[in-house]
């Protein structure tokens, strides 16, 4: 045992070493777009507010939102469609909102599916992101959803997510904005994401003047929220929920992809999802002196950082001249049992 114990220990700090001498890995794909953490604003049900205050208050403040509507219930499409076009995500939240225990078998077509081509008929934009009406879900919605939409939102569940962490793509979750709250609280929240670099999605239902929303928040406390968002927008990168997830999506294919070294070169080949939005880019960081990195035959040209911005529409990367090759990246294998 305690032989086995010695060579584990052998076997570690020869990883160590190997990887102290490319320090830390010499490429990363930037968690949050290289900023610290990330922040969702979410709004539900399509209420007259979200255009009447919401969206205007984040205009004024140039931050975008995600909008799931309700596609059996549509007023203002006109209103809903400028929204669309000016960067607002519309997402779908189902045809006519109604518990799980209401719905009959194949159902679901038509509350996700239908749904979905009606948002896009009438965004004349790819509609990939879904919230679960009353954050209720089972197999066969999750089945559909999962053909229809790239993330979905959900509601209870760890509310920072960090950049390593686990996900369940059909069901991110998100904290509610309740009448109650003050503005202090959501504050924290905000706060809280910063520090422990962890994505935060809000959700929001009603604002103060909303003829049917629930649980509405003050205005005062909704302008308090974005302003503190402003205040922190070094920091924090504020996009909308469907941005945010597939910028982190992307990054977690990519970071499972093992490059393989043909000659000089040194290659990623990965596949993008049936069910993806278009026009990702991850920021990466390669290290090395007179590298020099391609997507097929475009040449990548790097910040005065240092950073490469990688289209994940591509599936490739390659990197010539690097002073590392592929077999010395050991650092990111398991240690190899005694
Ligand atoms: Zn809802």
């Amino acid at each position: 045992m305690k032989q086995l114990k010695t060579l584990g220990f052998t076997a570690s700090l020869f990883l160590i070493l190997t990887a102290q001498s490319w320090g830390a890995s010499p490429f990363q794909v930037l968690p949050w777009n290289g900023s610290k953490a990330a922040i969702s604003l979410t709004f539900d049900d399509g209420d007259p507010i979200h255009l009447d205050l919401a969206i205007p208050e984040l205009d004024k403040r140039g931050l975008k939102g995600t909008f799931f509507l309700i596609a059996g219930k549509l007023d203002r499409q006109a209103d809903w469609q400028k929204a669309a076009k000016e960067g607002h995500e519309i997402g779908n939240h189902s045809w006519d909102h109604k518990h799980l225990s209401e719905y009959g078998a194949g159902d679901f077509q038509k509350e996700v599916a239908a749904s979905r081509q009606t948002l896009e008929k009438m965004t004349g934009k790819p509609v990939l992101a879904y919230a679960y009406p009353f954050f209720e879900k089972n197999a066969e919605l999750e089945t559909v959803v999962d053909q229809n939409a790239f993330i979905a939102r959900g509601g209870y569940g760890n509310f920072i997510m960090k950049p390593d962490n686990d996900v369940d793509w059909d069901f991110i979750p998100c904290r509610t904005a309740m009448t109650s709250v003050d503005l202090e609280t959501y504050q924290q929240w905000v706060d809280l994401a910063l520090a422990q670099g962890g994505w935060s999605v809000f959700l929001i239902h009603g604002i103060e003047g909303t003829p049917w929303g629930f649980s509405p928040i003050p205005k005062k406390t909704y302008t308090g929220i974005l302003d503190h968002l402003v205040l922190k927008k070094k920091e924090i990168w504020v996009a909308s929920f469907g941005e945010i997830g597939a910028y982190w999506k992307a990054q977690k294919i990519l970071e499972v992809v093992k490059p393989k070294q043909i000659g000089a070169a040194i290659n990623w080949v990965w596949q993008k999802p049936a069910i993806f939005p278009t026009g990702v880019i991850l920021k990466m960081r390669i290290d090395g002196a007179g590298i020099q990195a391609s997507q097929g035959k475009q040449l990548l040209t790097p910040t005065t950082e240092g950073l490469y911005s990688i289209s994940f529409d591509a599936g490739n990367l390659s990197v010539q001249n690097a002073p590392w090759k592929v077999s010395d990246l050991t650092s990111d294998l398991p240690p190899s049992p005694p």
